[in-house]
């Protein structure tokens, strides 16, 4: 027999997502969180970069310098709404992240410290900003350490290496999920009011990703198996400094810094290809693809 279970709102999915929003309805509803990985192993932990917010404290920024970047970045293809909301709400998200506790690095005078990365300008495009908040180089592992210590103290309930295999409809509506218990075998039904889906990422569908082996998009082909709109499935990003077959990537701040990848420079000084736009002021689209171009124009010359 299936044990079931009864919450206001479930969770599936502890990264960053998952955690923040568990927090967050864990303020005011019975909270659980279920996911297939103990939450502090998401792959959220990858993430070393930094965080961006516009929080000016290196130099002059503003939201409306990054919400453009963020639509540029996106090949002006970018619901224009929801990156408004994204960068304005960046610095207060930060700033809610600090007052928990999470150990950001400073500057000798206490503050949030930040660096460059590519695609974070001033000025709409004008010149390189500093803009990304950071904890060292494990910026995400500490967030999910802070918001899982935050969930902790919160007593939301935590139903760890647990796979979400299927959603529970009626109506129409997500009303739960069910579960197996990865240790045990063991089936749990979960009701809920509502239902997150915090899943994550599912870059195992490529064959060189930077993506970890748990994203494998299960509980995504849940939601569509039971026919749920799924948005924007197209979507994917590309990094112009991922180490092909390796599967690493080469930091954004290199970019940020001014690096050029090789194949590009080599390309422009063949003076077959212009190299401007790859370099630190390019989003990550648009660097990507001017990389294959290059690879593709140096092969053709090869080839002549
Ligand atoms: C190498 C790398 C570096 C990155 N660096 C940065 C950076 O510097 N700055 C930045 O802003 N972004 C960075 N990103 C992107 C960022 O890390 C992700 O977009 C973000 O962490 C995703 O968070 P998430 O909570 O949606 O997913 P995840 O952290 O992947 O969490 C997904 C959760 O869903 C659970 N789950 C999935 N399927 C199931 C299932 N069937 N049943 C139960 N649970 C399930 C997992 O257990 C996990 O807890 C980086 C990404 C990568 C890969």
């Amino acid at each position: 027999m299936p044990t079931i279970h009864k919450f206001d709102t479930v969770i599936i999915g502890a990264g960053g997502a998952g955690l923040m929003a568990a927090l967050h309805a864990s303020r005011s509803v019975s909270t659980a969180v279920v996911s297939k990985l103990y939450p502090t192993r998401s792959h959220t932990g990858a993430a070393q970069g930094g965080i961006a917010a516009a929080l000016a404290n290196m130099e002059p920024d503003s939201w409306e310098w990054h919400m453009f970047d963020t639509i540029k970045g996106g090949d002006y293809l970018v619901d224009q709404d929801a990156a408004e909301v994204l960068a304005r709400d960046a610095i207060e998200a930060v700033l809610e992240l600090e007052h928990m506790g999470l150990p950001f690095d400073r500057t000798p005078e206490g503050r949030i410290e930040q660096r460059r990365f590519g695609g974070h300008t001033a000025n709409f495009g004008e010149r390189p900003v500093m803009r990304s908040c950071k904890a060292a180089d494990r910026t995400g592992h500490m967030i999910l350490q802070t918001l899982y210590q935050q969930c902790i103290k919160n007593r939301v309930n935590f139903y760890d290496e647990f796979f979400v295999a299927d959603l529970i409809m009626d109506a129409g509506a997500c009303v739960g999920c069910v579960a197996i218990e990865i240790a045990t075998g063991e089936t749990h039904i979960f009701h809920a009011k509502s239902v997150v889906v915090a899943s994550g990422g599912f870059g195992k569908i490529f064959k060189v990703t930077s993506n970890a082996h748990t994203l494998t998009g299960d509980a995504v082909a849940a939601v569509w198996r039971r026919g749920l709109p799924l948005q924007d499935m197209e979507f994917y990003q590309f990094h112009p400094t991922g180490i092909y077959k390796m599967g690493i990537l080469l930091s954004e701040a290199a970019r940020g810094e001014g690096a050029v990848p090789a194949v590009v420079k080599a390309a422009s000084m063949m003076r077959r290809f212009c190299m401007l736009t790859v370099k630190r002021q390019s989003g990550r689209s648009a660097a990507s693809r001017q990389v294959s171009e290059a690879r593709v124009a140096i092969a053709s010359s090869w080839c002549a």
